[in-house]
């Protein structure tokens, strides 16, 4: 008998692609986890989210800067790759932002030109109207509740042969799942594998290239 077969979930449906096959992945004292088996994302079901407010206290804990060089060396593993790949003065969005806009300091620093969206502390929604030559979205995509409308949508915003950055820790295996602390922050919901890339990049025509196993670039096709 499958996990869903002998729940009462709401959340039926993987947040990625649809699929209502998923499976039990693991469990903890505070929510579980389920794999899609299709797109292979591990997801925390709908009741275990926190609301708007909860998720912005967690946010408001983690305040970067672009003084901090730390974090500069940080983001530097995505912001290198993807600047050997865009046209000087290329335009880009910076999606998830964060309190401290810090990539886009640094790309900016590169001659590059970024638009900054983040659902809390920038929501500009004007920007989502227009196209770009890149866009990043570093330690984003494990908060979103809806990571396949929402990469959708920024796919649909690239210009051809536009870039997609993307910086998140990787699910491994169901053993290293166990003792990884990634999955711990409350406001992580959505962990992606190489499997969950290699599907979007089949669904889109393109091909995920990696950095350091946690940034992910991928090209739009002409
Ligand atoms: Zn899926």
């Amino acid at each position: 008998m499958s996990y869903l077969e002998n729940t009462s979930s709401e959340d039926t449906a993987c947040p990625l692609c649809c699929c209502r096959n998923l499976s039990l992945y693991h469990r903890d004292p505070h929510r579980h986890y389920e794999q899609c088996a299709l797109c292979a994302l591990v997801s925390v079901p709908q009741c275990y989210h926190l609301d708007r407010d909860g998720e912005r206290a967690q946010y408001d804990l983690h305040i970067n800067s672009p003084d901090d060089q730390g974090y500069r060396q940080f983001l530097s593993r995505a912001a290198g790759p993807l600047n050997e790949r865009i046209a000087p003065r290329s335009r880009g969005l910076d999606f998830g932002s964060g309190p401290g806009p810090t990539l886009s300091v640094m790309l900016e620093e590169y001659g590059h030109s970024v638009s900054l969206y983040d659902t809390h502390y920038c929501a500009d929604v004007r920007v989502l109207q227009d196209r770009y030559d890149f866009i990043t979205a570093t330690e984003v995509v494990e908060h979103l509740a809806s990571p396949g409308e929402e990469l959708e949508r920024l796919w649909g915003l690239l210009l051809p042969q536009g870039w997609l950055a993307v910086m998140t820790k990787l699910v491994i295996s169901q053993a290293r799942f166990r003792h990884w602390h990634y999955r711990l922050d409350p406001t992580h919901i959505s962990f992606f594998s190489r499997e969950t890339w290699a599907f979007l990049a089949a669904r889109w025509g393109s091909c995920a290239e990696y950095f350091d196993n946690d940034v992910i670039l991928l090209q739009k096709p002409a």
